[in-house]
């Protein structure tokens, strides 16, 4: 087994490769970036190196800067993570030119499934069932339009060398291929350099269902069983889970023999994962399902495997990375339960699911869900990389009890400082078709409107905001709040965009009441310990809990009250903060990540409302709408189509609001 092992990655995974190698005796070098410096991966590294200012392409991509900085700390293998470098052929060629280990399977096998036409091609001669389709040579709109009629519409476009459902094109009758082909090729074009395209069946009410495969050195392949990752937004994984819902034992002999068979064409070595489509139409069938591409690295996903066979896949990766056995033949690999992993992003669902920005201030998880987390309270999430924050794992008996264990885990997510979607995931963890196992890639857009509702805060939870804003100390309200009697205070707060205004007056009895809102609210035993408050609300003296942090907004002071799973920010405005603030951002639309303009819908002059789309960035295998933070006249626009532009770059700026 190697000694020291560089992680060649950020965030929660580098964090994650970290804990396994403390747990097996490795030392580890963290690399990292500018905005990195003080990140959580640097400080639960042994050692860390700087290798390059904060954009990607000059960091975490920088393969000689990392292969340098694995050599000057005497490291003998690079564990790549995921994303980043994890799939570059010659990355690895490079990393075993400089005689150090790679984490990860040979170029050679990288290469083979790099292009969805070759990988698919190759899947066919080994027997692998892929999904109908034409996976040629040929590129003449007439021989893929005659293909796309004898595959039978609809039919989907895909671009050979496509990632992150870029490229991808759905086409309902033959009338619209010519024009869907020409967008998915100049999509592939401007995204991948490679506009070569296939084409091949749309299955209806498709499910995405994945298996993990590992191979070693010695030629042994096994599976670790199946993951549905049905629950998608824009192709990106939201919630998966393990096993797949409905999954008999006859369709995973198919699903996970295909899966093996598919690692050994390439005579994989390390951690990977075979993706199938399946047709969710109706029950699973074992030829209902279709090769849909490999990925070569460890997966996002990889914990919910983990959660229901106990195997730990880094300590798998390290071992057979460094020449060892599998340490488990098939027959020993057991699963058991079911288990759930939610992605917790930086990033406003009843906004478009717009990317944020911004310091966390406070960060708590529930104590009873696994939390793989890269940040922790006080950092920022910068505009510079991928917005996850966490992913929450749970694993109970039954599905029905890892879902609900989901759902409390998430509730109890809070986090001050930016938005998340942690209140989507627990909507869609309560989602009745979910629950029921109904699950395909379309379930979360046919629901989006539910699934992203924004609610206002109660008055109970406006309450606890005022009163940890008022400084009064809701555990003695005999002795503490005579000081306040009888007053009646008013309590101004931004909230969500918007000014609220509220009357809190505290009585002899030890009750408040709240009003000016709509309905007002009486409350009693209001009490808090540490982070928590719970109170008696309303006419029935409902017990009502909350979590509670307190932190410096820009804009002002700030309580964060988590009630019901939703984080309600409450900032006290400060006039000065609150005016340097407006000027930054609400004035202007800046980049919130770096990448490139995908078009500008809007130019100088031109009067707009809240919420317009003006701008389309393109950032993270992803294309990202920003709209217009209020109404009014924009008067400059600072880019242009085509334009790369930093994260916190102005794109544009709104003439002065006129107050
Ligand atoms: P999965 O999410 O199933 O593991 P994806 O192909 O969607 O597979 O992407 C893998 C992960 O790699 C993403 O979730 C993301 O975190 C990371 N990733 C992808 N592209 C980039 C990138 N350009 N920079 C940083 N991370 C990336
Ligand atoms: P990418 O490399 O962009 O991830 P994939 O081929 O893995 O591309 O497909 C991404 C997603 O698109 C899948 O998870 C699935 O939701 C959907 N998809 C892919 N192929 C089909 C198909 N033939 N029919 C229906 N949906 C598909
Ligand atoms: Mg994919």
């Amino acid at each position: 087994m190697f000694t020291k092992l560089l992680i060649a990655n950020r965030g929660e995974i580098a964090c994650r490769v970290i804990r396994t190698a403390n747990r097996m005796g490795i030392r580890t070098v963290a690399v990292y970036s500018d905005a990195d410096a003080h990140a959580l991966h640097v400080e639960m590294a042994d050692e860390a190196v700087h290798i390059g200012p904060p954009p990607a392409a000059e960091s975490y991509l920088n393969a000689e800067k990392i292969i340098e900085a694995a050599k000057a700390s005497g490291a003998e293998a690079i564990h790549p993570g995921y994303g980043f470098l994890s799939e570059n052929p010659d990355f690895v060629e490079a990393v075993e030119g400089a005689g150090l280990f790679f984490v990860g399977p040979s170029a050679k096998s990288i290469r083979a499934m790099g292009l969805k036409d070759a990988a698919k091609r190759l899947m066919e001669k080994a027997g692998v069932p892929v999904v109908p389709g034409y996976h040629g040579e040929a590129q003449e709109v007439v021989v893929l339009a005659a293909k796309a009629n004898e595959i039978g519409f609809p039919v989907l476009i895909k671009a050979r060398a496509g990632g992150g459902g870029k490229g991808m094109r759905f086409v309902q009758s033959p009338g619209d291929f010519k024009d869907a082909l020409a967008a998915a090729k100049r999509e592939a074009r401007s995204s991948f350099g490679d506009d070569r395209v296939l084409v091949e069946k749309f299955i209806s009410s498709p499910r995405h269902i994945e298996v993990q495969v590992f191979g070693d050195d010695h030629g042994n392949v096994v599976h670790l069983f199946e993951r549905d990752c049905s629950l998608q937004r824009r192709h990106q994984k939201v919630i998966e889970e393990a096993p797949a819902p409905g999954m008999t034992d006859e369709v995973r002999a198919a699903m996970t023999g295909a899966a093996v068979k598919a690692a050994k064409a390439i005579d994989y070595s390390g951690a990977g994962t075979i993706e199938f489509i399946a047709d969710g139409s109706g029950p699973l069938r074992p030829d209902g399902f279709w090769f849909m591409e490999m990925n070569t690295r460890l997966q996002v996903e990889h914990p919910v495997t983990e959660a229901i066979t106990g195997l730990d896949l880094v300590e798998w990766q390290l071992r057979v990375a460094s020449g060892e056995k599998l340490p488990l033949s098939q027959d020993d690999i057991a699963m058991s339960g079911h288990a759930f992993e939610a992605r917790l992003y930086a990033e406003d669902p009843a906004h478009g699911f717009l990317p944020q920005t911004g310091t966390l201030h406070h960060f708590s998880f529930s104590k009873s869900a696994r939390n793989d987390a890269g940040i922790r309270s006080g950092d920022a999430v910068t505009p510079y990389y991928d917005p996850m924050i966490a992913k929450i794992i749970t694993h109970a008996g039954t599905r029905e009890e890892a879902l609900a264990a989901l759902g409390d885990a998430l509730a109890q997510t809070h986090v001050a400082g930016t938005i998340t979607n942690a209140a989507f995931l627990l909507a869609l963890s309560r989602h009745g078709g979910f629950a029921a196992g109904d699950v395909d890639t379309g379930l979360i857009d046919r629901n989006i409107a539910v699934l992203t509702a924004a609610e206002p805060p109660a008055e109970h939870v406006i309450a606890m905001a005022a009163l940890i804003a008022l400084g009064i100390d809701p555990n003695a309200p005999m002795t503490g709040w005579r000081l306040w009697e009888d007053a009646g205070h008013t309590v101004r707060f931004l909230c969500s965009g918007e000014m609220i205004e509220r009357r809190l007056c505290l009585h002899g009895d030890g009750s408040l009441t709240l009003e000016g809102g709509r309905d007002g609210v009486t409350m009693r035993d209001v009490a808090r310990g540490g982070d928590r408050m719970s109170a008696r609300a309303g006419a029935f003296g409902t017990r009502v809990e909350a979590r509670v942090a307190e932190y410096a907004d820009p804009a002002g002071r700030a309580v964060s009250v988590l009630a019901d799973g939703r984080a309600h920010a409450f900032v006290l405005p400060d006039p000065l903060l609150a005016a340097a603030h407006h000027a930054d951002e609400g004035d202007a639309i800046l980049a919130p990540m770096t990448g490139v303009v995908r078009s500008v819908n809007v130019s100088a002059g031109a009067a707009v409302s809240k919420g317009d789309k003006l701008i389309v960035l393109e950032a993270m295998k992803m294309e990202t709408s920003l709209a217009a933070p209020r109404g009014g006249m924009v008067s400059e626009v600072l880019c242009a189509e085509g334009d790369a532009v930093e994260g916190g770059s102005v794109l544009l700026r709104f003439e002065e609001a006129a107050e």
